[in-house]
């Protein structure tokens, strides 16, 4: 997602790069590519305004910092742009005083609200609650037996109508849920509801009607990314038809411009809480407009990595790993092995790399990256012995041949790998130093 912004920004900045101070025809110049960097990443037209009247006003005023060169102070200037126009602070979720919490997803047919759901719901169980599902959907046909799939997956209860007792009434039903909900001890009910494929006056009734009988903690607009400017009307459909307090935006895996991301919370004034990006239950996560802005420009999202890796890791391993880099030396091509295996369990491993800092403009080499690499490496290394493993020095000539037949690579794979563990291993006591990790040369005492 927003890959066609990040690489026009990033060319703005650059060609600032070799100035020494700015002039107002180099501001302007400047604001003049912003502008046309957000026009053709599908923001909306008073969102662009706004936001190119703001850097420009900031650049020509007063900030002007000793320690930034001029390229820094726009990069500066932009970074908290982007943050204020997506939201600026994180909102998290409000639950209610007394449990149940409510929270109601509306939106069109397809924007992805059943699917939402699931994740949701999975989400807030790894949060320790005890979630509700709710299938007020009964327009669709299959939406209730998708809900239930969905339910099954993320192990959440699901309350759907049961056949000849108020099927066909969604608002009833959500009504007969939050007794459920009380009666079965769940702590937050999620309701989704009927989409249409346009905006409807029949289905914003409907959605309004469950709002009023269930009087929600919170009612999520739930928007397909991918439909651009057409979601700024939606959301403002909807707005006037419901009401909502927050936005989920979906599907911004597809979505190489953003211009709804950045155009949503501007227009209707309401901050976008979750962003999915992908078919799967873990592909969600809570929305961080600093973390965004971050990745628009390029300057990497180690916070989402960081909790990627804890999600996926226990504490032990990960006390095991750190222990192991501030250890050094003794870092083994078989801690190797077992540390990229651990990677590996994160998901894609081009997509982790994208969140590194300053790998956006290495895309291309990053979309050859393909698992089927690590494979290889595990490969190679399963053939060697242990004491090969432990002290890879000693692998010579012969023993490159035997590890290089043993796992169907070329000898010089083998070789090529051995490099690259010792080029690892240096830079990792450097890593630990610079990180200030206790015990390692130049860390912490
Ligand atoms: P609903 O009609 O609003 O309930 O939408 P669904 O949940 O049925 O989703 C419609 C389609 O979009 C389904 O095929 C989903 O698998 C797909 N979908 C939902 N969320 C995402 C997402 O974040 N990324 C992608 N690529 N597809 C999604």
């Amino acid at each position: 997602m927003f890959e066609t912004l990040s690489d026009r920004l990033t060319s703005v900045f650059s060609s600032l790069r070799a100035k020494g101070r700015l002039s107002d025809a180099d501001i302007d110049a400047t604001c003049r590519e912003i502008r046309i960097a957000l026009l053709e990443a599908d923001v909306a037209l008073p969102v662009v305004k706004a936001f190119v009247a703001q850097v420009k006003e900031r650049a020509r005023g007063a900030e002007v910092s000793q320690a930034l060169n001029p390229a820094q102070q726009v990069v500066k200037i932009v970074n908290d742009e982007l943050i204020q126009i997506l939201g600026g602070e994180t909102r998290r979720l409000r639950h209610a005083k007394t449990p149940p919490s409510v929270i109601m997803l509306a939106g069109l047919q397809g924007a992805g609200k059943t699917t939402l759901a699931g994740k949701l719901a999975r989400w807030l169980r790894e949060q320790g609650h005890v979630p509700l599902l709710v299938a007020c959907d009964l327009q669709r046909p299959n939406a209730v037996q998708q809900l239930q799939v969905m339910g099954e997956r993320a192990e959440v209860a699901v309350y759907a109508p049961e056949p000849g007792n108020g099927v066909g009434d969604p608002v009833e039903v959500a009504r007969r849920s939050i007794d459920h909900a009380v009666r079965q001890q769940h702590d937050v009910v999620v309701i989704d509801t009927a989409g249409r494929l346009g905006i409807d006056h029949e289905m914003m009734r409907q959605a309004a009607d469950i709002r009023a009988a269930v009087d929600p903690d919170e009612v999520l607009f739930v928007v397909d990314a991918m439909i651009g400017q057409d979601a700024v009307t939606t959301a403002q459909a909807f707005m006037d038809g419901v009401g909502f307090d927050g936005v989920v935006l979906t599907k911004l895996d597809g979505d190489a411009r953003g211009g709804a991301a950045l155009s949503v919370r501007h227009i209707t004034g309401k901050p976008i809480m979750f962003a999915s990006t992908g078919e799967k239950l873990d592909d969600f996560d809570v929305f961080h407009p600093d973390r965004m802005a971050s990745r628009i420009l390029d300057m990497g999202d180690i916070l989402t990595l960081i909790e990627q890796a804890q999600r996926t890791f226990d504490e032990q391993e990960a006390a095991k790993v750190a222990g192991k880099l501030a250890s050094g030396d003794n870092f083994t091509l078989e801690d190797f092995l077992e540390q990229m295996m651990m990677v590996r369990r994160m998901g894609p491993i081009k997509n982790l790399l994208g969140m590194m800092p300053g790998m956006g403009q290495m895309r291309d080499q990053l979309n050859e990256i393909d698992d089927r690499h690590l494979d290889r490496i595990a490969a190679i290394i399963r053939s060697m012995t242990p004491a090969e493993r432990t002290d890879p020095k000693i692998i010579n000539g012969s023993r490159r041949a035997r590890i290089a037949s043993g796992s169907g690579v070329t000898v010089t794979e083998v070789g090529n790998l051995v490099i690259r563990f010792f080029e690892a291993q240096k830079m990792m006591k450097r890593v630990a130093g610079g990180m200030g990790i206790p015990g390692m040369p130049g860390g912490r005492k």
